[in-house]
């Protein structure tokens, strides 16, 4: 019952969250609101020696930034925070767990050290035996327990894996999996710092939380045995899990930055839309019919299902997604995509053509819309727009076929002829400007091309007449007149 559904994203802030992890807190929220069920987010920072600074921040930035967000945690007067697991920590209830196990005899203090333990696996890797460890504290009796307390060596608590028997899964996406009980280690619980570890941070958790779908990426179906092992000791009733596919570089190897799959913060300073992004990132997975790649929000939530998430690895190809930007892109209207070019050209105009105008962004806009598939490229399509003055280069202004003397004449040319045209609209600049070259006996690709590197400073543009239309008479004038004298000095 839709009721019923509470999903979790629970991120570990031990690195800056990738395009995977977002996939993981993107699918969740995708079922729950797709169900109509709850949304929660658990920081799982227990694991206090590898948290990374401005992890959380850059887990919570992305999320806020593609619009998935969170029905539940603790707030004061604003939207709810998320959930801290070492926070948590202080209600005990992770302890409690595991003295309750121990108390029935499903978990034991292992007092090891850390030599010990290092010498067991090298000995087991010399042997080829499977790595894990011994359980030589398992069977440690009640006197000699309490003698080491007593003595104050430090200690963990660890789990015992039944030794034989298996554990088995009906996994909502890999079907079922088990696994053989006596290869599975008698993992830890209780660390010597006193924090919970994953395995059993996860657990308590969930069935505090009343998580009852574990979506979470394939690379924990492993550590779900142990999991399940202890709903059962628990006597938790267990959620079901669902373990989504690998997402792999299109050379099919693990993805890395070499695949241009970076953090998610480097996907908003390149200026990727969030619905871009996202309709990308759900195809990693789920597919609405095997062939549909663009699709709204709206259609997404409503069709999502977990039947429909694949087994099989996805592939995580750059140029696909930059395709996709680019669709989204063309979707926006004028006033959306100058709102959102503008951030990008505050941060890579000079200083001195700040502030952007916005009304004349707004009439570039169309230009280079169709082109565009990135917003970091924003100000490489517009800035010969915003220049005060363009950077010529004799070898472009004078075009094959012309001579230095013919340019700045047909420059000069078009200067006159333009400015007697009082509407600078690109069917009159047009019409003047084709009788000009006719006159001078010019190709339109050598008349015209001179013109594109004199207005523009460039080769390639959009229509030379509409961009003239936004330039406006005044800056086309003067940069005629810019064009040719930079040419009589060379
Ligand atoms: N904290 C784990 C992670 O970093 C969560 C795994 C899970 O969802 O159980 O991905």
């Amino acid at each position: 019952m839709a009721d019923n559904i509470r999903v979790r994203y629970a991120p570990s802030p031990t690195g800056f969250p990738h395009i995977g992890n977002i996939r993981t807190a993107f699918f969740n929220w995708l079922f729950a609101r797709s169900q109509g069920g709850k949304f929660i987010v658990r920081v799982e920072d227990t694991d206090q020696q590898r948290l990374v600074p401005g992890a959380v921040d850059a887990i919570l930035d992305g999320l806020e930034w593609l619009g998935i967000d969170w029905d539940e945690g603790p707030r004061v007067d604003g939207p709810y925070a998320p959930y801290f697991q070492s926070e948590r920590k202080r209600l005990g209830h992770y302890q409690r767990a595991a003295d309750q196990l121990i108390a029935q005899g499903r978990a034991y203090r292992c007092y090891c050290t850390r030599e010990r333990l290092a010498q067991v696996r090298d000995e087991q890797q010399k042997e080829k035996q499977s790595i894990g460890y011994d359980r030589q504290c398992r069977d440690l009796g009640d006197q000699e327990r309490s003698d080491l307390d007593a003595e104050g060596v430090p200690s963990v608590v660890r789990f015992a894996m039944p030794a034989s028997g298996i554990t088995e899964v009906d996994d909502l996406i890999r079907g079922h999996v088990e696994w053989q009980n006596d290869l599975v280690d008698d993992f830890v619980l209780i660390k010597s710092d006193g924090f919970p570890t994953y395995h059993l941070a996860v657990v308590v958790d969930d069935h505090a939380m009343e998580i009852s779908h574990v979506l979470r990426a394939e690379e924990w179906l492993s550590s779900t045995p142990r999991h399940l092992q202890l709903y059962q000791a628990l006597e938790y009733p267990p959620p079901r899990f669902g373990h989504l596919p690998m997402i792999l570089g299109p050379d099919r190897s693990k993805l890395s930055k070499r695949h241009g799959a970076t953090a998610i913060t480097e996907y908003q300073d390149a200026g990727y839309l969030p619905d871009a992004l996202k309709n990308f990132m759900v195809l990693l997975g789920w597919s609405l019919d095997d062939q549909t790649d663009v699709m709204p929000m709206p259609t997404i939530i409503e069709n999502f299902s977990l039947e429909r998430v694949g087994k099989p690895a996805a592939i995580f190809d750059l140029e696909r997604l930059q395709w996709m930007n680019g669709v989204y892109i063309r979707q926006l209207s004028a006033q959306e995509l100058a709102i959102a070019m503008t951030p990008f050209l505050e941060r890579d105009l000079p200083a001195e053509l700040q502030p952007i105008d916005h009304e004349y962004l707004l009439r570039i806009v169309p230009l280079i819309q169709e082109r565009l598939k990135l917003l970091a490229d924003s100000a490489q399509a517009t800035s010969y727009f915003f220049a005060d003055a363009l950077d010529y280069d004799s070898a472009n202004l004078v075009q094959k076929g012309m001579d230095q003397a013919g340019t700045q004449n047909a420059l000069k040319k078009a200067e006159d002829a333009l400015g007697m045209v009082d509407t600078f609209a690109p069917a009159e600049l047009e019409q003047t400007l084709r009788a000009v070259g006719e006159e001078l006996g010019l190709r339109p690709r050598e008349f015209f091309g001179a013109l594109r590197e004199a207005v523009t400073g460039r080769s390639a543009t959009p229509s030379l007449f509409e961009v003239m239309g936004v330039l406006g008479k005044d800056r086309v004038l003067a940069r005629l007149a810019a064009a040719r004298d930079y040419l009589s000095r060379t």
